[in-house]
C-alpha cells in the first residue's frame, strides 16, 4: 500500500492518538464508576439506617420518660391533694382510711420515680448512640461530596484531555488518503493497526521479527507501507 512519508508519521500518530483517546475513554468510566465511592455510599445507606433507628429508640424512651413524669405527678398531686384532706378532716376514721392511702401512695411514688431515674439512664444511653452513630453518618457524607469532586477534577481533565486528542485527530485525518484510513479503521477496531520496527520487534504487537522480514520491510520502496507478518499491523517507517 501506498503512502508517503509525511502520511505514514500521521498514519503512526493517529494510531498513538485514538489508543491515547480509547485509554481516556477507560479512564473516565472508571473514574466515575468509582470502587471508593460505591464503597462510600453503601456505608452510608446503613449509618442512615442506623440514624433512624438510633432516633426512634430516642424518641420511644423519649415519649415513656414523658409518661413517667406525668404518672409522678399525679401520685404527687394526689399525695397533695391527701395531705390537705388529712388536715382539714376532724374524723378519726377518716384520718386513719386517708393516711393509709398516704402511705400506699408513698410507695407507689417511690416505684415511680425509680423507674423515671431507670428511663432517664436509658435516654442518655439513647442519646449518646444517636450522636455518635449520626456523626459517622455525617462523617462519611462528607467523604463521599470530597470523593464526589475529586472525581469530578479528574474528569474534567481527562475530558479537556480528550477534546485535545480529537482536535489533533481531525488534523491527522486530513493528512491521509481515505483508503489507507479505511484499512485503518478495520485494523484499529480489533488491534493496534499501525507499528515500527523497533529493537527486531513490531510495536503494534511486541513480538520479534525474523531477520528476512526486518531485511524484507527495509527493502521497500520509501512509500510503501509494509504489514507485521505476527499481527498484520502496517509498518510504517
Ligand atoms: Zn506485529
Amino acid at each position: 500500500m501506498k503512502l508517503d512519508k509525511p502520511g505514514q508519521s500521521a498514519l503512526l500518530k493517529l494510531s498513538e492518538v485514538d489508543i491515547n483517546i480509547e485509554r481516556i475513554k477507560n479512564e473516565i468510566s472508571k473514574a466515575v464508576n468509582s470502587a471508593e465511592l460505591s464503597a462510600k455510599s453503601a456505608e452510608l445507606s446503613e449509618y442512615s439506617g442506623e440514624v433512624i433507628a438510633a432516633r426512634t429508640a430516642f424518641e420511644n424512651l423519649n415519649m415513656e420518660s414523658r409518661k413517667a413524669d406525668d404518672n409522678l405527678h399525679m401520685v404527687e398531686e394526689r399525695i397533695a391533694r391527701d395531705l390537705e384532706r388529712l388536715n382539714a378532716t376532724s374524723s378519726p376514721k377518716d384520718a386513719t382510711a386517708i393516711q393509709s392511702e398516704i402511705e400506699s401512695l408513698t410507695l407507689r411514688k417511690e416505684e415511680l420515680e425509680e423507674v423515671e431515674l431507670e428511663i432517664l439512664e436509658r435516654l442518655e444511653v439513647a442519646r449518646v448512640e444517636l450522636e455518635a452513630v449520626s456523626q459517622k453518618r455525617e462523617a462519611t457524607s462528607k467523604k463521599i461530596e470530597e470523593l464526589r469532586e475529586k472525581i469530578q477534577v479528574e474528569v474534567d481533565a481527562l475530558k479537556n484531555e480528550g477534546r485535545k486528542l480529537v482536535a489533533d485527530r481531525e488534523i491527522l485525518v486530513s493528512k491521509i488518503p481515505t483508503e489507507v484510513l479505511e484499512k485503518y479503521k478495520a485494523l484499529a477496531a480489533k488491534q493496534i493497526a499501525v507499528g515500527k520496527v523497533e529493537s527486531r520487534s513490531c510495536s503494534a504487537c511486541r513480538m520479534g521479527l525474523t531477520a528476512n522480514t526486518i531485511d524484507a520491510l527495509a527493502d521497500l520502496p520509501e512509500d510503501e507501507v509494509g504489514n507485521c507478518p505476527e499481527c498484520l499491523a502496517m509498518i510504517v517507517r
